[in-house]
């Protein structure tokens, strides 16, 4: 069996990974969207990381989604907008026993990749790491964190978790991994929307904790309705310690609006309003946040779906 990382997307945890693995001697293939990107990247001559300050360039190899030949690990690292589609372009390439890695915010994005290609195993990852593109290809490596994995269907953690370690990529295999994406979907909820409608920093929600408090309180009544009340348990007081931990820091929702970029919102709220809805959940003040943040988006010329 092929033991090739490939990795379709090159942005930033894309690039995080790829040059990690390949700088730890594992086969490496980019999969970039189309032959313009690709000789763009070509042309640039690798992917450069940038670690505290220190460049380092990788040739690592990259391709198109047409390129011929079977896939048996692929590391998905699109928006959650782009996974589903990206990734059925490449169902044929995967092999049966393929795993499929899904690096993707938030939650809805991992099920229509997953259901995309069923004879794939998909793994869900949520990752603390922190990432940005300076340029294309030159990657920042901005906030270290730890990364999650774990697949919803199958306890048996995969053979390749040791080419994390050996590359150290921090890591650590969970059967809870839907816990952990619920998790941090209720705390994106309870801060990043509030965070672009009220135009401040993360700190500035302490002049809304009344708000902040509502909202939490209708997370963990919509966390217990659908099974995850390990991640509902003292959701308020982890959304009032983060809150203070980032004062200075702006939500990555509100970096996406002030630079005019499309926010994963369909995969956050958008996510948690069909949930609710689904089992008759009424929660009247996340809903009208939605509906908020929907306009707010509209208003700016941006996607909102
Ligand atoms: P990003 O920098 O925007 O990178 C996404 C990449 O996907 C881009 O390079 C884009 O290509 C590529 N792409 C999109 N559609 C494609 C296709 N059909 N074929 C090939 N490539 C395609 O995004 P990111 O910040 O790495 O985020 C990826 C996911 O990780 C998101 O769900 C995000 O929420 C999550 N995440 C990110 C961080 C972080 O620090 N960045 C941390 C935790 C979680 P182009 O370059 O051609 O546009």
């Amino acid at each position: 069996m092929s033991s090739t990382w490939h990795i379709l997307g090159a942005g930033s945890l894309g690039s995080l990974w790829a040059s990690r693995l390949a700088r730890g001697g594992k086969p490496v293939q980019l999969i970039l969207r189309d032959a313009t990107r690709l000789m763009a990247y070509e042309a640039a001559g690798g992917l450069t990381l940038i670690e505290h300050g220190q460049p380092t360039t990788l040739a690592i190899p990259a391709q198109t989604p047409d390129t011929q030949g079977p896939i048996h690990r692929l590391l998905v690292a699109c928006k959650a907008y782009d996974a589903e589609q990206a990734v059925a372009q490449l169902a044929p390439r995967l092999a049966f026993d393929a795993d499929v890695i899904l690096l993707q915010n938030g939650l809805g994005s991992q099920d229509a990749v997953a259901n995309k290609v069923p004879h794939a195993r998909c793994i869900f990852a949520s990752s603390t790491e922190g990432a940005f593109r300076q340029a294309d290809w030159q990657v920042v490596f901005a906030g270290h964190g730890f990364n999650w994995l774990g697949d919803p269907a199958n306890p048996l953690p995969p053979d390749w978790l040791d080419d994390l370690q050996a590359c150290g990529i921090p890591h650590q295999w969970t059967p809870d991994i839907l816990t952990r994406l619920w998790r941090k979907l209720a705390l994106n909820c309870a801060i990043n929307p509030l965070t672009v409608l009220h135009d401040c920093r993360n700190g500035g929600l302490q002049a809304h904790h009344c708000e902040v408090a509502t909202l939490c309180a209708e997370l963990v009544e919509l966390l217990q309705r659908c099974g995850q009340p390990q991640a509902a348990e003292h959701l308020s007081e982890e959304v009032e310690r983060v809150i203070q931990a980032t004062a200075a820091n702006y939500s990555s929702m509100y970096q996406d609006v002030a630079q005019g970029r499309r926010t994963e919102i369909h995969y956050l709220l958008g996510h948690v309003c069909r949930v609710a809805a689904r089992h008759d959940c009424s929660l009247p003040h996340l809903e009208r946040l939605y509906r908020r943040l929907v306009e707010h988006l509209n208003a700016r010329g941006l996607p909102s779906d």
